[in-house]
């Protein structure tokens, strides 16, 4: 069976690895893993213990349990952080009994992953949120003030892109308030690429996903200290029974991961920033667009080229730009978190050099064949 079988075609992604367009693509060795993985039994409890001695080692971390994605991570760990190793426990999951069930949440870091809540996947595990905090500034008085004797965990998300992070708690600081008040501090780094600063920070629970940054089919992990791990391994007899991630993913989680570290950072970042100038300076030449090479706003080391729509001259404005090019074929989806400011950028990581290709042959016939006017005809 083939998507074209089913009608469906494939896309374009500049928009980086998101869920709702597929993940990732794979790569040859990750596909190898996988396929070699589908020809054989094993124990699977024995291969997801030593896939969490696997991915403790890459992390720095005493342990690491495999998920089938970073929403799961977060029920099964606020189960972890609820329930514990009880079985009885476990399984009256999400009915939390007579366990400290809280979870402390500061407000600007309540979002939801394209439409499902973080709250909800909180809810799943048993947990209650507790929002402190206003959306543009939480004290640490504000999250200290909130601890009781029902509370189970702190969550702290690092997205900079979803999660408001001015003027809130940083995780050092959470952290610390954890350690002081004895309660763990759960870490959402869906989307990070350092594999070990999450767990460095002294987090006691970091939770991963495999396709945003690692090169991995739908996966993800928890990794941190080895009791709380062995908590959230515990949930498979419970809630976390329906989010199983079977042996083909998980030896595909594993073998992107190995690719992913054998790179150090720095070097994906220069081939992108090298890719990202030669793409800039192309389409730089179309009538309505100026481009620059601008780093990732979190300070994450990942180049993009920003595009800015001038709808004088492009004949249109940026939204109706990236409506175009979603309706074309293939159909091609740009970054579009600066949309309001009349920006788009193509992100270079779902990107393979014939996308990259589709991207410059589709705005030039856009731009340069119809609606868009040239300078001397805009200055008229
Ligand atoms: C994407 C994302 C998730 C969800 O990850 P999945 O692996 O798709 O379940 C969770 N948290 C953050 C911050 C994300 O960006």
């Amino acid at each position: 069976m083939e998507y074209q079988d089913l009608g469906v075609a494939p896309i374009v992604s500049a928009q980086a690895n998101s869920t709702p367009l597929g993940g990732c693509t794979l790569s040859d060795g990750v596909i190898a893993a996988m396929g070699n993985a589908a020809r054989f039994h094993i124990d699977l409890d024995q291969l997801w213990r030593a896939a969490g001695s696997f991915l403790a080692e890459v992390t720095g971390s005493e342990d690491a349990c495999p998920v089938t994605g970073a929403a799961a991570g977060m029920a099964i760990v606020v189960a972890a952080c609820v329930a514990g190793t009880d079985t009885l426990r476990i399984q009256r999951l999400p009915d939390p009994g007579d366990q400290p069930d809280e979870i402390v949440l500061q407000k600007g870091h309540s979002i939801s992953y394209g439409g499902a809540p973080i709250t909800q996947m909180i809810a799943l595990g048993g947990g209650r949120t507790v929002e402190v905090g206003a959306v543009n500034e939480t004290l640490r008085s504000h999250i200290a003030g909130a601890i009781t004797r029902r509370t189970a965990a702190l969550v702290y998300v690092t997205s900079r892109t979803h999660a408001v992070h001015r003027k809130g708690v940083p995780l050092d600081e959470l952290v610390a308030i954890g350690r002081e008040h004895g309660v763990p501090v759960i870490v959402d780094a869906a989307g990070e690429s350092d594999l070990r600063r999450w767990v460095a920070s002294g987090a006691d629970l970091v939770i991963y996903s495999g396709p945003k940054m690692l090169g991995a089919p739908t996966s993800g992990f928890i990794c941190g200290g080895s009791e709380l791990v062995a908590a959230c391994r515990a949930q498979y007899a419970g809630i976390a029974r329906p989010m199983k991630v079977g042996k083909e993913n998980l030896l595909g989680l594993l073998q992107a991961v190995r690719e992913y570290a054998a790179i150090p950072e720095e070097e994906r970042a220069a081939e992108q920033q090298v890719r990202m100038t030669k793409l800039a300076a192309r389409l730089d030449k179309l009538p309505g667009l100026s481009t620059r090479v601008a780093q990732d706003d979190s300070g994450r080391m990942i180049y993009r080229v920003l595009l800015t729509v001038d709808p004088a001259l492009a004949g249109r404005s940026a939204a109706t730009l990236a409506e175009e090019l979603t309706a074309g074929f293939p159909s091609i989806y740009l970054r579009d978190f600066k949309l309001h400011l009349g920006q788009l950028e193509v992100d270079p990581r779902a990107l393979s050099p014939d996308g990259e290709e589709a991207v410059v042959r589709r705005l030039e016939e856009l731009l340069d064949r119809s609606g868009a006017r040239t300078d001397v005809e805009a200055a008229r």
